[in-house]
């Protein structure tokens, strides 16, 4: 117990996750007075734009010694969602430290330790006198858990975004079991819902008519359902949930087998995602390259593959720029959205270890 009361980065942290920035109707005050208290204590000039009236968008900005080169943004939301009080240990919104050790609070995972992490790692590095080559840009968003609509996704395609100059990103990801292995995802899944028209040969019930409907929903159910098998073979064999059906090809598969099925088979899609492409994990990405090897200097590993959900990083991809989503909380239960959502002080201390090593290599590319 001792040294955790007296840990200030936990303090800040505790601090931040007492605040209920609860949804529905989050009201951000809080969160932001709290991150302009921050930005003081560092000495480091923030910006708040409200490109939408009530959703804040908290900027802090580390100048670089080169502040023309393109800029690192480390993006956090800080909203969390609902909590079933009855359901938790300790109370979700007062951020008690279990006998074991484990920070008790809604936001432990998703993700205000990880924007913790970015104020810290940026608290360490200006304390031990370094200057990084590039301007760092620690955002702080609204509205994630809600789709972003009004957070993230209005404040990429503003000007004030784009006077950022933002050349690489980093954005949450999800805790891991794994003690030595970060996860991590370059891209998103994108959500399509599609309908499939099967139109055939009516006639009386007592006939054997050619040309049916139902034939031809059944060619295509069977195709459906023989891909599906193939995926979830390759699921049983380990492959990540992410990295399963890719869009493009179900695409073009879905078109190529409704002309196979006959005529008078169409296809349309209900809701159809622009498709966002993938942060680039090899050698061309100079930004990907620099966070592996800091991940590896220290004796981890990071698995990087594709979001099986969304996050604010899909919006900042759109403007064609790279983000990685890199939550580094290991060796913990994976607690995002759940009932007692919590994190151990020594995990939390090692994501601010791992976040300012991290930093400190990709901003001085
Ligand atoms: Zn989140």
């Amino acid at each position: 117990m001792d040294s955790w009361e007296n840990d200030e980065a936990i303090q800040r942290f505790r601090e931040y996750l007492r605040i209920p920035s609860v949804h529905p109707d989050v009201n951000y005050d809080e969160c932001v007075e709290f991150l302009k208290r921050q930005a003081n204590e560092l000495q480091l000039p923030v910006v708040v734009h409200e490109i939408m009236p009530g959703k804040p968008v908290v900027v802090i900005t580390w100048k670089g010694m080169e502040p023309q080169l393109p800029a690192i943004l480390l993006n956090s939301h800080m909203d969390v969602v609902p909590v079933y009080k009855e359901f938790w240990t300790h109370p979700p919104f007062e951020a008690k430290i279990s006998e074991d050790g484990y920070i008790y609070a809604r936001g432990t995972q998703d993700m205000k330790s990880v924007g913790m992490f970015h104020l810290e790692a940026v608290r360490r590095l200006k304390a031990a006198g370094v200057r990084l080559k590039r301007t760092v840009h620690v955002s702080f968003v609204p509205d994630e858990e809600i789709g972003g609509e009004h957070g993230m996704k209005v404040f990429a395609q503003s000007e004030q975004f784009r006077a950022l100059n933002v050349g690489f990103g980093l954005d949450e990801s999800c805790p891991t079991t794994s003690t030595k292995v970060i996860r991590a995802f370059n891209g998103e899944k994108t959500n399509r819902q599609s309908k499939v028209t099967c139109r055939g040969n009516p006639g009386h019930g007592s006939l054997l008519l050619p040309n049916t409907a139902g034939e031809k929903l059944h060619y295509i159910l069977d195709k459906f359902m023989k891909c599906r098998a193939g995926e979830m073979e390759k699921q049983a064999q380990g492959a990540y949930v992410g990295d399963l059906v890719t869009i493009n090809l179900t695409q073009i598969e879905i078109r190529k087998w409704c002309t196979e099925a006959g005529e008078d088979v169409t296809f349309e899609y209900i809701r159809h995602n622009a498709p966002v492409k993938i942060t680039k994990i090899d050698e061309s990405n100079q930004f990907w390259t620099a966070l592996l090897c800091a991940v590896k200097e220290m004796g981890y590993d990071v698995l990087c593959n594709v979001c099986p959900g969304t996050t604010d990083a899909r919006f900042v991809r759109q403007q064609g720029i790279p983000v990685i989503n890199f939550s580094p909380i290991l060796n913990s239960p994976v607690l995002l959205h759940a009932h007692d959502e919590r994190i151990h002080v020594d995990v939390f201390r090692q994501g601010i270890d791992i976040m300012e090593k991290v930093l400190e290599a990709v901003a001085n590319i």
